[in-house]
């Protein structure tokens, strides 16, 4: 949503490239601990997905959605990595972290814990490779290539799978559905914040605990997600350097205003309270109030206020997009 004052983005930025704090939830750790980051990594999917798939007509590029959640051998820390090989074959392919409920992925039998060796009879590309190359900006899109192969295959129709399950190879059919571009997971990161980084839109933990409601977490994904359905190209730090001090910071506002009329939009077609918008941007952005420098390339609350309630009016009036 880049609401924060240069030092956080950058220290975003950095969150979204480390392996550290990316970590999926650590399937070794204490079980209740693992069963509570499992349940908010499958929360901040599925309203990724509710808002996917809902919001398809107002997506000019569409994506094939499974309701699976990946998880990869590169993403956790080295001296984790062996448990993960051990437990799940996370060595052979992608593995799956979360099946959302009600999806294809649920519908074909796959589940968290299965690990995808091939699709269509092409292997996913090696996760021993992912791991050697070291350096986060590296692996990341290796491991996104394995997931973007699984898109290609779907866009042409049912996939073969051919699955890792319990030490057993398996065939499996999997379809998909269309909708907008859904992609969210969370990072283990003590900043409330939420960005979207090219490939992902990142929720942090502590967003998670910042929010109330459900329909305020779909505003703060919607608005990422805004961002990738309009083509808005992720911030760079000189980007970030120039806007903080003034320097076309109307861009980056004007983004932020079409992020936010889109994230209405997708919630209002995914059937969240859209009251939920105004007292949430009153929250987040009150804890900005020492800090006026992020409003040189932000609306301001009163802005963001306005913006809101203009655009809930023009959607309950069922009228076409004000912007
Ligand atoms: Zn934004």
């Amino acid at each position: 949503m880049r609401l924060f004052s240069p030092a956080i983005l950058l220290a975003a930025a950095a969150v979204a490239a480390s392996p550290v704090t990316t970590q999926p939830a650590p399937l070794e750790a204490a079980a209740s601990r693992t069963t509570t980051l499992r349940q908010a990594d499958a929360r901040v999917a599925a309203i990724g997905y509710r808002l996917a798939l809902a919001g398809r007509g107002l997506c000019p590029t569409l994506y094939p959605l499974t309701g699976l959640v990946f998880h990869h051998l590169a993403e956790y820390l080295p001296a984790d990595r062996a448990p993960m090989i051990r437990r799940y074959g996370l060595d052979r392919g992608p593995g799956v972290l979360i099946v959302l409920a009600g999806t294809p992925a649920a519908q074909a039998g796959l589940r968290a814990g299965d690990v995808l060796l091939a699709v269509n009879d092409q292997a996913f590309p090696s996760p021993a490779a992912q791991v050697a190359a070291r350096d986060p900006d590296k692996w990341r899109p290796m491991a996104e290539a394995g997931e973007a192969r699984l898109d290609d295959a779907l866009r042409q129709g049912p996939a073969r799978l051919r699955v890792l399950r319990d030490g057993r190879e398996m065939e499996v059919a999997l379809g998909s559905v269309p909708g907008c571009f859904g992609r969210v997971r969370l990072a283990r990161n003590p900043k409330v914040n939420a960005f979207s980084n090219g490939h992902d839109v990142i929720v942090t933990t502590a967003m998670l605990d910042f929010v109330r409601s459900d329909d305020e977490l779909a505003l703060i994904v919607g608005h990422e997600l805004g961002h990738f359905i309009l083509g808005h190209p992720p911030m760079h730090g000189s980007d970030k350097l120039l806007a903080s001090i003034g320097i076309r910071s109307g861009v980056f506002w004007k983004r932020e205003e079409a992020a936010d009329r889109m994230a209405l939009r997708l919630m209002a077609a995914a059937g969240y309270d859209l009251d939920a918008a105004i007292p949430f941007w009153r929250r987040f952005l009150g804890q900005y109030d020492t800090d006026p420098q992020i409003f040189r390339y932000h609306p301001s609350l009163g802005a963001r206020e306005r913006i809101a309630r203009e655009e809930i009016a023009a959607i309950r009036a069922g009228g076409t997009r004000s912007r």
